[in-house]
């Protein structure tokens, strides 16, 4: 069972002591820099010169150094830049002014874990990682709540690093409703599972041939849509309310019958022998010696396939389908290639 732990577990004088340089301003920084400071730790965010985060940091009253500047003067240094570019941010401008005994945090194991970036015996070298987006761990934090995020220690070079980890945690929220302790290594290849082989790679796959199958057979596109698309948000909000058995308790008999006749003829057992494929390639480093060879290449392959994403029919039909529910949608005209939080 894993160990949890809450705001009593965890003494927030400790990181209230330190100066945290907060490096990068997206959807993770933004919200690790605000709650901080608003918790009452020092902090200093650390940006390339010319950045856009630059002003939506200033704007907040946040002090803004270069990433230089900010680890130079920093015992904490959190590094929330996209994870792709951490290992040229820590070569050239973290790693050359770190303190000696700064500690070293990030929000995902990625770097740390495959090796990329490799901290000095004299560094503490942590984890905090909220599971939620950033804008949510600060939307809960102002509300008095906050996101559960998983806690670890991949290098304890102070004796101390675990009990830092988690005042950081608690200082941004998170230990007001449990902060978990785990392992790079196992947070890193859960979560790289997770998104590939379920959340973002099975699910997306998935409403494509549903998609495809009810558009091929001469159905409307728009109705193919509803049916396989819209309608998931609807189903996984139960599902993350009440597990499966609410999703099927609320769902008509006709849905849950179907559900469980037809839910293993579509996903075969042998999908599971390709998901132990695809997590045995993130076990033995395949997978981000992959997605990183691309992109130090300048990302081909990777841009390949998000064009391709792009294209398929179902983006078209959702574009005009969602125009019905704009009441409801914010960011109808944005646009998604740009990569911006
Ligand atoms: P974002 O893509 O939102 O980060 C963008 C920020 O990083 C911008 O401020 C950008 O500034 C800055 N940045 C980009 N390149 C550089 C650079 N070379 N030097 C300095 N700053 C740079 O990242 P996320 O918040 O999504 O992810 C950060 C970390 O958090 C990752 O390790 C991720 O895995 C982890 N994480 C993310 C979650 C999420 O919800 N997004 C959830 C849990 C963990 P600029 O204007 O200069 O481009
Ligand atoms: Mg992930
Ligand atoms: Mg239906």
């Amino acid at each position: 069972m894993a160990e949890i732990f809450h705001d009593a577990d965890a003494d927030l004088s400790l990181i209230q002591s330190k100066k945290v340089a907060i490096i990068g301003y997206g959807s993770q920084g933004h919200a690790h820099a605000l709650n901080l400071r608003d918790s009452g730790v020092e902090v200093v965010v650390g940006l390339r010169e010319g950045s856009k985060s630059i002003a939506k940091a200033e704007e907040q009253g946040l002090e803004v150094a270069s990433v230089a500047d900010a680890v130079a003067q920093a015992d904490v240094v959190m590094v929330l830049a996209p994870d792709q570019s951490q290992r040229a941010i820590w070569a050239n401008d973290i790693e050359p002014n770190l303190k000696e005994d700064a500690a070293v945090f990030f929000a995902h194991g990625f770097n740390v874990h495959y090796g990329y970036i490799k901290p000095g015996p004299t560094h503490d070298v942590c984890m905090v990682a909220p599971k939620g987006p950033g804008h949510t761990v600060r939307r809960l934090f102002e509300e008095g709540r906050g996101v559960p995020s998983l806690v670890c220690v991949e290098q304890d070079a102070s004796g101390q690093a675990f009990e830092l980890a988690l005042s950081y945690a608690a200082a941004i929220g998170a230990a007001r409703a449990g902060v978990i302790k785990t392992t790079f290594r196992e947070e890193t290849e859960t979560d790289l599972f997770g998104e590939q082989a379920v959340l973002c790679g099975g699910v997306s796959q998935l409403i494509q041939y549903g998609f495809e199958t009810l558009v091929e057979a001469g159905y409307q596109p728009e109705m193919a849509y509803f049916e396989v698309c819209h309608e998931m948000k609807l189903i996984v909000d139960l599902i993350n309310e009440g597990g499966l058995t609410k999703q099927r308790w609320s769902c008509s008999d006709t849905a849950e019958y179907g559900d469980y006749v037809s839910g293993p003829r579509v996903i075969r057992p042998d999908v599971k022998d390709h998901m132990k494929e695809v997590l045995a390639d993130i076990q033995n480093g395949s997978f981000a010696k992959r997605f990183i060879d691309d992109q130090d290449a300048g990302a081909p392959e990777f841009l390949e396939l998000r064009a391709k994403g792009m294209a398929h029919p179902i983006e078209k039909t959702g574009q005009e389908i969602r125009k019905l529910f704009a009441w409801n949608n914010s960011n109808l005209d944005k646009d998604y290639t740009d990569g911006e939080a």
